[in-house]
Parts: C-alpha cells; sequence; structure tokens
C-alpha cells in the first residue's frame, strides 16, 4: 500500500525540505511562538496510527523512528488508549507523595520481569540517568568512603540536563552550556583497558549505553561488556547501564543486558517504557537499592496516569511471542537494509532488534532524511554520514518492504541531486 504516491519532478536537495511542507498556512504565526530550541519539519502532524502519520494536508507518512523510539506499539495503540483512558476516568494524579494502583503494579511487574529489587518512577530519561547518579553516589557515600567519580563513554548520550550532559561524552551537543559540572571521566567506548586505567579510589561507578545511540548506533562487543561487568565486581564499584533506548524490547530482549548475558547494578529507562508519554524508571539491585524516603522525590514521580500507560506497554511486550517477533522482524529489516546498502554502495550496518544504523559513503545522512521526508518516510540521522532506524516494536514485514522501496527512492534522489549539483 503506497499512501504517499505522489510522482515529482527532482527538486534539489535544499528545496526538498520546503518542498515536502503543507502549503496551508496552520500555525505559521504560532510557531514563531516556539523557541527555536530544536529542529522541526515544517509538517503539523494531525493523526497516527501504528506505522503511519498523517500530517494536517492529510498525506502519510511512515515512521521508522517513532518519536525516536518512544513509540513502542507504534502510534495510538488500542492497549495504551484503554489503559489511559480508563486510568483518566478514575484518577490521574493523586501526588506523588501517595501511592496509586497503577504505580504499584508497574513496580512489581518491572522489578520481577527485569530481575530488579526496586524502581523509582521519573518522567524522562535524563531524569533516570540523574537518579541513576544520584543513587551510585548515594552508595559511595555509604560503602566506599565518599567515591564520587562517575565514568562514561566518549561519544556517549546520557540526556539534556546538566548531570546527564555531565555524563555524556557525546560531542554531538550544539552548546553544552558550560561549565559542565565536575565528577565524571569520559573514556573510549569498547576499551577495556582505557576504562581500567580510568578506575582510581574516587571511582563509584561506570556507567555505559549497551548500544550507543546518538554516536551512530555503536554496540558495545560482548567482550567488552561482560568485561567491564566483571572489572566492577573485582573493584567493587558499581555498574549502571543506560537501557533509556536499548530497554523495553528495543533490541528483541525486555533488557539489552540480558542479550549479553551481564547484570547491572543500576538500570535507567526511558523512552519506550511510556509507548509515547513521558515516563521513565530508575530499577536497582542488590547493594544499589540504599535510597532514604526524600532523596530522590519530584512532583509527578509514578503519577497514575503515566504508570497505567507504562502497566499496558509492558504487558505487550511481555505477551507470549512479542519479543520473538521483534527479533524476526528485526532480522528481515536487516537483510533487507544490508541489500539496500549494497544495490547504493553505502557502508555498515550496525544493531540489533528493531534498533538499526546505516553508515552511507559520505556525509549526506541530513540530506537523506530530507529526502525520505518527501518519500513519505520518517528516519533520523544521529551523525552525519549514519542513518537511524527505530520503527515500532510491532512493524510488520509489509511496513518495512514499503520502507525499502522509499529508501531506495531516496538514495536515488538524493545521487540525482548530487550529481547535478556537481555539474552547475
Ligand atoms: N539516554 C539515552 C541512551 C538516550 O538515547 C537519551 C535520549 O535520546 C536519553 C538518555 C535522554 O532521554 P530523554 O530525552 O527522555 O531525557
Amino acid at each position: 500500500m503506497n499512501l504517499f504516491n505522489l510522482r515529482r519532478p527532482q527538486p534539489s536537495l535544499n528545496l526538498m525540505a520546503a518542498e515536502s511542507a503543507p502549503s496551508i498556512h496552520d500555525g505559521r504565526q504560532s510557531r514563531a511562538c516556539l523557541m527555536p530550541s530544536v529542529e522541526r519539519a515544517a509538517q503539523v502532524f494531525v493523526r497516527g496510527q501504528g506505522s503511519w502519520l498523517w500530517d494536517s494536508e492529510s498525506r502519510a507518512y511512515l515512521d521508522f523512528t517513532q518519536g525516536g523510539a518512544v513509540n513502542s506499539l507504534g502510534h495510538s495503540p488500542a492497549v495504551l488508549i484503554k489503559a489511559m483512558a480508563d486510568q483518566a476516568q478514575s484518577l490521574i494524579n493523586p501526588g506523588a507523595g501517595f501511592y496509586n494502583r497503577g504505580m504499584l503494579s508497574l513496580a512489581a511487574r518491572l522489578c520481577d520481569s527485569t530481575g530488579s529489587d526496586q524502581v523509582h518512577f521519573l518522567n524522562t530519561g535524563a531524569e533516570a540517568n540523574e537518579g541513576a547518579i544520584k543513587l551510585a553516589r548515594k552508595w559511595g557515600q555509604l560503602h566506599r568512603g565518599g567515591a564520587h567519580q562517575i565514568i562514561t563513554a566518549t561519544h556517549s548520550c546520557h540526556g539534556r540536563s546538566f548531570g546527564a550532559m555531565s555524563a555524556s561524552g557525546s560531542s554531538n551537543f550544539e552548546n553544552r552550556f558550560e561549565p559542565q559540572l565536575p565528577g565524571f571521566i569520559h573514556v573510549p567506548f569498547n576499551d577495556l583497558p582505557a576504562l581500567h586505567a580510568a578506575v582510581d579510589a574516587q571511582t563509584v561507578a561506570i556507567m555505559l549505553e549497551p548500544v550507543q545511540s546518538d554516536a551512530g548506533v555503536i554496540p558495545a562487543t560482548g567482550h567488552y561488556l561482560k568485561g567491564v561487568e566483571r572489572l566492577c565486581r573485582e573493584l567493587g564499584i558499581l555498574l549502571i547501564l543506560d537501557e533509556v533506548q536499548t530497554g523495553m524490547g528495543r533490541c528483541g530482549t525486555l533488557l539489552a543486558e540480558q542479550s549479553y548475558g551481564v547484570r547491572a547494578d543500576i538500570v535507567t529507562l526511558g523512552k519506550g517504557l511510556g509507548g509515547g508519554v513521558p515516563l521513565a524508571a530508575v530499577l536497582a539491585r542488590g547493594k544499589a537499592c540504599c535510597l532514604e524516603p526524600g532523596e530522590l522525590g519530584g512532583t509527578h514521580h509514578g503519577n497514575a496516569l503515566m504508570t497505567a500507560a507504562g502497566g499496558a506497554v509492558l504487558e505487550a511486550l511481555l505477551e507470549k511471542g512479542f519479543l520473538q517477533q521483534v527479533r524476526d522482524t528485526g532480522q528481515y529489516m536487516r537483510e533487507g537494509l544490508a541489500r539496500l546498502a549494497n544495490s547504493y554502495a553505502q557502508g555498515e550496518l550496525r544493531g540489533q532488534g528493531l534498533f538499526w544504523g546505516l553508515t552511507l559513503s559520505d556525509d549526506s545522512a541530513q540530506a537523506v532524511v530530507k529526502a525520505a521526508l518527501y518519500e513519505g518516510l520518517l528516519i533520523s540521522a544521529p551523525q552525519a554520514d549514519c542513518l537511524r532506524f527505530t520503527p515500532a516494536l510491532c512493524v510488520s514485514k509489509g511496513n518495512i518492504d514499503e520502507m525499502l522501496l522509499r529508501l531506495a527512492r531516496t538514495f536515488a534522489r538524493v545521487r540525482t541531486a548530487q550529481l547535478q549539483c556537481r555539474r552547475i
């Protein structure tokens, strides 16, 4: 099914983004009222269903970003609508200082399914990582003579709050709003000796993404992650895994750590946990469960409406066969992307489950994203030479075929535009 079958003449690369935008005037003045905090395409989206989005001019787009991997079950899934509607009818938010049923049942189900002892709910991935840092430092005060230093990886991204940004080794941040917070050391990823050499008496934890997303979908090697776990055990420091992007089924297992056969002391979740609504969590195991009341407060933490959404998402992921299907469709997508990359002389394919990055033969990733939008396909570019694909976890093989078709047209379009530019 091609819902975006608009055949148009070849535009220039610069014109593609503007031309794919709706010509209508809705919200043009309102847009000026928004801080230009992120770059946005001109489309105004009005409806979503599964893997499809529609803009205000009724154009359909096949969504292989899903809001940056947040809509784990696609756009507006029935289970999420029902869970949230039912919850909103009865109780939205009694306040973080009180228990609610959604919070309690999601906490129990998450602990049970991830082998964790405690969980704290928050709203965003950055907040969850802040929570993990606080938890590790509290543990350092109690058990490691006040050690507080956290080692993270270069090119890592842990979020945009000051703590999370300081923890990040990313060079992707346009503005880091110096000065950063002290207490973090960045060492090269997938380099065990460098990590070992950086540990000293002030080190309390090592914090890593199992697959570095913003760096260009770069998975940790099994040897590395297992080595890091062993190092943490031997040196008596904590292992924190930032699974904000890789967790909740994205890599084909509930947590990516399972596919590596490692077990962190602290795991952070976000993005896919809420299925599209802001919900994040810090999971703690064993000795890392050391917080006391009042040490991780927040007005919306454990909000009944959001935790009801999280409960619906988790139940769907835990349904028999769901994660196997993620692995199967992930493999199908990997094979299709590899064929396409081969035909268009593109580069390497990296990832797991339904989380893939494709490196390009040049720095045209932004141009490809814009041209793909013109073809009615949403993908993202974490690096100048890398495309990222994070479809709904329930994406069909038919949707994947359609994506590959649109991506092939996109590559052809960009090639033609590049040739035209060279001729001028
Ligand atoms: N951690 C990882 C691995 C991420 O990819 C991100 C966001 O992209 C974050 C943390 C921050 O999450 P949020 O944007 O919800 O604060």
